[in-house]
């Protein structure tokens, strides 16, 4: 890339976020975790990271913010490394649902297991996948080297207040328990779940991260491929189908990459030929993705022409 041409995506960035901050007025802090609502609805934050190692960044981009449901696509990684493709998938679909995020409803009327990973029914099954001795440090380990980032830490404070008050998610599992569905002790995987929800990222984290699931799972830096490529795909086009709650298909239509969102106010996006944008602002809309992170994404898409079917 030229000076100029970094120039022109720096300004295209610094625009997008004033595209966001026009939009924050729309939405609302998260607040069904108290801790959650201790957000400042100010925050807008965007990085991108290229593979040559470029970063364009812009506003709150090293705030951390809780990971929550971004943590069900690292969640499904390690479950696909460790239990493997057959045992994940006989118990979890591949089905966006068009319900909301913690919605039980499906489960009951339609099929036995839940509709995708993406979802919260989902990602405590895979959760329950996870079958190491120590599951959350495995976890932590691989948000880590996937985010670049060896200081990635565990909120408690949200932890305990998540765990504390979430009796749907305990509902969720339970259910799961009684259909044969859930493996394990609900109480167990749940607080697993709750701390792999809890950990603290930043944009320029997420930006790191949605780099290498751009480079097919390779770390350029080091050449290694930490992701199978095979793994990269399946999280990728699930984020794809059901990464933005009950809106991924608005979302797919109008941004047009695997992206996957969660209430803390982030959101981790993939673009084609090694790019990676994190975006973080905590104002929430109705579906419970960031207002300011999805029009930040709407005007990069569009200016730097990534909608992955344009
Ligand atoms: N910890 C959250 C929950 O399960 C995750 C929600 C989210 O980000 O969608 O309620």
């Amino acid at each position: 890339m030229t000076r100029m041409e970094r120039e022109e995506i720096q300004k295209i960035v610094e625009q997008a976020i004033q595209d966001g901050k026009n939009t924050l007025y729309e939405g609302k802090v998260a607040s069904y975790i108290p801790e959650l609502a201790k957000a400042n609805s100010s925050n807008l934050g965007v990085c991108i990271e290229t593979k040559e190692g470029e970063i364009y960044a812009s506003g709150d981009y090293s705030i951390p913010f809780t990971v929550q449901s971004i943590s069900k696509t690292f969640s499904l990684i390690l479950a696909l490394q460790t239990a493997g493709y057959e045992k994940v998938f006989s118990k979890i679909g591949m089905e966006p649902t068009g319900d909301r995020f913690d919605s039980i409803l499906q489960l009951e009327l339609k099929d036995w297991k839940p509709f995708n990973p993406m979802i919260n029914a989902g990602a405590i099954v895979t959760a329950s996948c996870i079958d190491l001795p120590k599951g959350f440090e495995e976890f932590l380990r691989l948000v880590r080297r996937l985010c670049g980032n060896d200081q990635i830490w565990l909120n408690e404070n949200v932890y305990r207040s998540e765990k504390k008050t979430g009796t749907r998610n305990r509902s969720i599992a339970y259910l799961l328990k009684s259909d044969g569905v859930l493996e394990g002790e609900p109480e167990e995987v749940l607080d697993l779940y709750f701390r792999m929800c809890s950990i603290m990222v930043t944009a320029k984290d997420l930006a790191h991260y949605a780099m290498i699931l751009s480079n097919r799972g390779e770390d350029p830096v080091i050449g290694e491929q930490l992701v199978d490529r095979d793994i990269v795909r399946i999280v990728k086009t699930l984020m794809l189908l059901c990464g933005m709650y009950d809106q991924s298909g608005e979302y797919a239509v109008k941004v047009g990459l695997p992206s996957k969102s969660g209430v803390g106010g982030g959101i981790v996006a993939v673009a084609p030929g090694g790019m990676g944008i994190g975006t973080f602002g905590p104002m929430l809309n109705q579906k419970g993705n960031s207002v300011g992170g999805e029009q930040i994404l709407r005007t990069l898409s569009e200016k730097l022409n990534l909608h992955l079917f344009a």
